[in-house]
């Protein structure tokens, strides 16, 4: 390089930031000051099944530059995870490397904690922790039996995929075209008993709590409305023949004399009034284990069932009896309920009518005005009914929480009580994906009842990773050394919770519906009433995935992007800005070179820019008249500059990092010609206006410090001669905030 210009060596430079990082302890979570805001922002929980993708970059990336945005603000924050380190995928992976899940997890874990590293991610590391640490699940295993003893934890039949050939359950994931993943034998569905997580009772909380939301982002509010699923309409109570009633819904308040069916979902709590035939009872069994559950929403193919009975619409029983069916399209609209069916106004009611016997000619029926008045004086109500509904939280598995029950011939299932907790999961296990690789262990199984003393075996079924999740975002908000004591219960959670945002991937919709269920839970239990309105995170912000080639990365595809070769190519800050600059985060990032190239263009540029500039500054010369010429130069640098940051520190308020690092390509740009138009105009830089311009400069490297941490604090270095701590000043206020979007930009 000319003038000794140094060379920008991102791998030097990143080195050297994250050593001092390092030693200054820079990311440890800090105990706020009177007056200072305590903010934790929550990244999502990456699995330990593999190694750190460009999705998990793109998370952390985005979380990275918000949470250093606000400390830079002066704000105190929590920056830490944990890894989701039970589940399926890690002991898929352990089977098909031959090792015991633990160790495989612990692997993939340090792996990955060693590329968050690389990449400068400000975590506080010392707050990671993994599902599968036995400190951790033991309070997985609490929050099991509490929610049980406050009746959201219940058990009931399931139907599973089930292999003959490996006497093994299956997930979906095992099953690939009806075979299963390990030996390719069909599989076929089996009911047996799993235990169920109960959310209903929160439903219309988590729906009312949506309105309310201010720092939650469109798509994540989306994913809420999506699976809560909810349909407004009013509700009716029909005459049952032999006494009682019956409610049933409809969407279509207009249309109640187009009714021509009512519809039960199987999980109906009055199902058992309207099967009592026995050919009707055995198709309900049928349809029951042919694994109803993840039926679509087909009309044309879901299962049926006539129940041969009828109900009468309105009070005075107007008009035909209306023929009872069975379905668990229903469960797929509506959730557990009992619907009206009005093929001459809902398209889905119209495929059903047509499949049912004793409806073909009704179905036909044109809409007729008169009818409608005919029943009008039924009585309804509104209503709403939600889709959501309760799920199982059990896996046939050997790699997850064990479920603190014991099983006794005369006592039943019984709860392990919490000071016997935790029931601890045998980490010397090498599943092989054939049997039940806790159930063969005896030493596991075998124990004595709780209530009675006489001998008992533990339940082998484990928690879904799902339930784990439930909580995951409290224990970083713990400090490490409190977590064994008071995990649920620890002072310092008054501190960080709500969350102030949690940055997650748009697929994280259902993880946070049932996480904002199990708050609210809590907080009626006790633990977490000072959450009075049981939301876990006060703000929200969904990205979307990152794809290559228009398609889903995957190594079969070939066109996997791998953080690691990137990072050793260009370095971490021009990763992590490509990343950013790439796209918004509601929209699907299809990774090119051409943000890469853009991202190292650009550092580049800023390196010698300012470097160069720093020595230009050395040698501009004392020049009164110049600086009177130039005065209105300088003043219009720093209105680019106040109006720079004023748009810059809202983008980062909002977490749009595709426009922050847009504006402060712009503000380079201006800065630039401030210089080009000085020295046209005399020639050179005078000492004012060189001092303007490594001010500008300076503020730059402000600006560019959450987006790409470890050059724009090398440059600060630079420019104002100091160390790292002092190099990095307070956040600048943007003079002109108030006015900043009325500032006309320059040309
Ligand atoms: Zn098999
Ligand atoms: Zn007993």
């Amino acid at each position: 390089m000319s003038n000794g210009t140094p060379t920008y060596d991102a791998a030097a430079v990143e080195a050297a930031r994250q050593a001092d990082w390092l030693e200054r302890r820079a990311f440890d979570t800090p105990a706020p000051a009177e007056g200072q805001a305590a903010v934790y922002v929550k990244p999502s929980s990456p699995f330990t099944s593999g190694n750190l993708h460009m999705g998990h970059v793109r998370d952390y990336a985005i979380g990275d530059a918000y949470v250093r945005f606000r400390r830079a603000r002066g704000d105190a924050v929590l920056f830490g995870f944990g890894f989701d380190a039970f589940g399926l995928p890690a002991e898929m992976a352990a089977i098909e490397r031959g090792v015991p899940p633990a160790e495989w997890v612990e692997r993939c874990g340090e792996r990955m904690l060693a590329q968050m590293k690389r990449l400068g991610f400000s975590f506080d590391y010392e707050r990671a922790f993994y599902s599968s640490d036995e400190e951790q699940y033991r309070w997985s295993q609490w929050l099991f039996l509490t929610l049980l003893e406050a009746g959201l934890i219940y058990r009931d039949d399931a139907t599973v995929d089930w292999c003959d050939t490996c006497q093994t359950t299956l997930a979906a994931l095992q099953v690939e075209d009806g075979r299963c993943w390990r030996c390719h034998n069909e599989v076929r569905l089996i009911r047996r008993p799993t235990w169920f997580l109960r959310i209903t009772p929160y439903l219309e909380e988590n729906d009312r709590n949506l309105e309310r939301f201010e720092n939650w982002d469109e798509l994540s509010l989306a994913a809420q409305r999506y699976i809560l699923g909810r349909t407004d309409g009013v509700e009716l109570d029909l005459q049952v023949a032999g006494g009682g009633e019956l409610t049933v819904f409809t969407p279509h308040e207009g249309a109640l004399g187009q009714a021509r069916f009512v519809m039960l979902s199987p999980r109906h709590p009055e199902i058992e009034r309207w099967v009592s035939g026995g050919v009707v009872r055995e198709q309900l069994d049928e349809l029951r284990s042919g694994g109803w559950e993840r039926s679509a929403r087909d009309a044309a193919a879901v299962p049926v069932i006539d129940t041969g009975e009828s109900i009468a619409l309105g009070a005075a029983g107007a008009g035909e009896p209306l023929p009872v069916l069975v379905s668990p399209i229903v469960d797929a609209r509506y959730g557990p309920t009992a619907a009206l069916g009005m093929p001459a106004v809902d398209e889905a009611d119209a495929a059903i009518a047509a499949r049912v016997e004793r409806l073909s000619d009704k179905a036909q029926v044109e809409v007729d005005p008169n009818e409608a008045v005919a029943v009008i004086d039924a009585e309804t109500r509104p209503a709403r009914r939600y889709r959501a509904f309760d799920f199982s939280i059990s896996r046939q598995r050997y790699w997850g929480t064990p479920i603190p029950v014991v099983h006794c011939e005369d006592c039943g299932a019984v709860p392990v009580a919490v000071e016997d907790l935790p029931v601890r999961l045998p980490r010397d296990v090498e599943p092989t994906g054939e049997g039940n690789a806790l159930g063969e262990r005896s030493d596991f199984v075998e124990t004595a009842c709780p209530r009675c003393g006489g001998p008992a075996r533990r339940e082998t079924d484990t928690l879904d990773c799902h339930f784990d999740a439930l909580w995951l975002w409290i224990p970083a908000a713990v400090p490490p050394e409190g977590r064994s004591e008071a995990m649920f219960t620890h002072p310092e959670l008054r501190r960080w919770l709500p969350s102030e945002r949690l940055v997650a991937g748009n697929d994280s919709g259902g993880f946070v519906f049932d996480q904002r269920v199990v708050t609210k839970a809590l907080r009626d239990i006790g633990p977490l009433d000072f959450l009075r309105d049981g939301e876990p995170f006060a703000g929200c912000l969904f990205h979307e995935m990152v794809i290559a080639d228009g398609r889903k990365m995957s190594k079969h595809l070939g066109n996997v992007v791998d953080p690691d070769e990137l990072v050793g190519r260009y370095g971490a800050d021009t990763v992590r800005l490509a990343v950013l600059y790439a796209a918004g985060p509601a929209k699907t990032l299809n990774w090119t070179d051409g943000a890469l190239r853009f991202a190292s263009r650009f550092l580049q540029n800023v390196w010698q820019y300012v470097h160069g500039r720093i020595a230009v500054a050395a040698e501009a010369p004392e020049d009164p008249e110049a600086a009177a010429d130039t005065a209105f130069m300088r003043e219009r640098l720093a209105k680019w500059c106040d109006n720079g940051v004023g748009r810059i520190t809202a983008d980062l308020e909002d977490l749009q990092m595709h426009k922050a690092v847009r504006n402060v390509t712009r503000l380079f740009e201006r800065i630039q010609d401030f210089e080009k138009r000085v020295v046209k105009r005399r020639g050179e830089l005078s000492r004012d206006d060189a001092d303007a311009l490594l001010e500008a400069l300076a503020l730059l490297g402000e600006m560019l410090a959450p987006l790409a941490p470890h050059i724009a604090e090398e440059l600060l270095i630079a420019l104002r001669g100091t160390d790292a701590e002092s190099a990095i000043g307070p956040w600048p206020q943007a003079e002109a905030a108030a006015e900043r979007r009325t500032v006309p930009q320059a040309s």
